[in-house]
């Protein structure tokens, strides 16, 4: 006999709560277990403002006990390995479960061999990243006395895609009041064509760019880095011989047909991401393609595209947009309207998940542009929002919404199904 749940949750972050509440509150009588390993749950969107000396760490975390909902059972365990044809998981310490609906929100995993010499480099003073350890980042920004401070993406998909830009422009201020930015170069490299892809806040970005001085590479993707002599060698995606030259004034280097070298005094990057390995090795993955190893899910519905009684949902979902908890917030009711529909046996809701997310772009201390943006990079500003404000611009009004506001929504709200 196997334990069995009406609906198994995979993962109690922050598509798993958020999921597991919404549920719970429209449907009293459901037997619902979130399996989880973590005693933590972390509200990762205030990283970035603890990498830069702005928000108290250990306010980014609560006791996961306390995030279960009421009414739902927590195993903390570990999913070892999903088996869709029995609607059966393994775990690592407590057996079989066996469910009649599984969703899938195990989020992502860091692949740390992605870049030549990343684990090593992590271990260096210089080198940090919000996405591993945001107190380090603060760490590396106080003790900076200048030179080259490079920031840098891998050509995977990350969460929160602006979150790499955020902390440099926060770095920018940082260096101009204690004086170090006159001898630094800041550079962003970038796998990308764009620093952003929605064209409405692009401009803005720009703007900010140009103003703080900060060197953009387009198409670099990062393939090495040389803690020994504080290098990142990057791959160029678009290699174009002729007019390509070195950047003397940050010492760039061509190295081979496609291949240039940074050298760095500090370097904040966020790590490669891929699927959990309990998803990338199992039936439910996209097994062929750039989604290859992501849960394969239809993009409105989030329902698995070969397994109907198995959703996904946050960021390990195979979906062409922002993988933010903002995103979680959108989706988490679609998930439960289908799932709902399909355990009382109506018929298919009208529910929809257009694809909408939002990166706070903070462009410095107590600025923020508020980038919402929906599938093929259109603009989804919130409507009431922007009837008082222009959110394509800096915005105070907005900084006080990233410090102050949405953590307190999404501890308050947003975790018990309310928004
Ligand atoms: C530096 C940084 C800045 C960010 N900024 C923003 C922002 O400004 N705005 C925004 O909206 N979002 C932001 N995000 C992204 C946001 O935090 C994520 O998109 C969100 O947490 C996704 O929720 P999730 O549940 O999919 O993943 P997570 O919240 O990461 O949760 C996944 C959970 O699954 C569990 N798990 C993993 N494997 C297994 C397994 N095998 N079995 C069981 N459980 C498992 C993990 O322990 C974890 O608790 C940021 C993230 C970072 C790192």
């Amino acid at each position: 006999m196997y334990t069995h749940y009406q609906v198994l949750i995979l993962g109690g972050g922050t598509a798993g709560i958020m999921l597991a509440a919404k549920l719970r509150r429209e449907q009293k009588n459901l037997r619902i277990a979130v399996i989880e390993p973590s005693k933590d749950h972390w509200y990762q969107p205030a990283w970035t403002l603890v990498g830069a000396g702005t928000y108290n760490y250990p306010d980014t975390r609560r006791d996961e006990a306390s995030v279960i909902p009421e009414n739902v059972t927590w195993v903390q365990d570990k999913a070892t390995e999903i088996l869709p044809d029995e609607n059966k998981v393994n775990t690592e310490h407590s057996g079989f479960f066996s469910y009649d609906f599984l969703m899938v929100a195990t989020g992502v995993k860091y692949d740390l061999d992605g870049i030549e010499g990343l684990r090593e480099a992590l271990q260096q003073p210089n080198v940090c990243s919000n996405y591993i350890d945001p107190r380090k980042t603060w760490g590396v920004l106080l003790e900076f006395k200048g030179g080259n401070a490079v920031f840098t993406q891998p050509s995977t998909p990350i969460k929160c895609g602006g979150a790499p830009q955020k902390i440099m422009y926060l770095a920018d201020d940082h260096f101009r009041k204690t004086g170090v930015r006159n001898n630094t170069n800041i550079v962003f490299a970038t796998p990308g064509s764009t620093i952003f892809g929605v064209k409405e806040f692009l401009g803005t970005l720009q703007e900010v760019v140009a103003r703080k001085d900060i060197i953009i590479k387009t198409f670099y993707s990062p393939v090495k880095i040389d803690s020994k002599s504080n290098e990142i060698h990057f791959k160029r995606m678009q290699p174009d011989q002729q007019s390509f030259t070195a950047n003397e004034r940050i010492k760039e280097r061509i190295e081979g047909p496609d291949t240039v070298v940074i050298p760095y005094s500090m370097l904040h990057l966020a790590p490669p991401h891929i699927a959990p390995d309990v998803v990338r090795n199992s039936k439910l993955a996209v097994q062929e393609g750039p989604n290859k190893g992501w849960l394969d899910v239809d993009i409105n519905t989030l329902q698995h595209k070969r397994y109907p009684n198995i959703y996904g949902i946050g960021d390990v979902a195979a979906l062409p947009t922002g993988k933010t908890g903002a995103a979680v917030r959108k989706q988490a009711p679609v998930v439960a309207a289908h799932v709902l529909a399909q355990i009382n046996h109506n018929k298919q809701p009208a529910e929809k998940y257009e694809g909408y997310s939002s990166c706070p772009f903070i462009t410095g201390y107590g600025k923020m542009v508020l980038a919402e943006f929906k599938y093929d990079n259109m603009r989804d500003s919130d409507p009431f929002i922007s009837k008082f404000i222009d959110t394509t611009k800096e915005q105070y009004s907005m900084w006080l919404l990233k410090k102050y506001g949405l953590p307190w929504m999404y501890w308050n709200l947003m975790l018990k199904g309310i928004m």
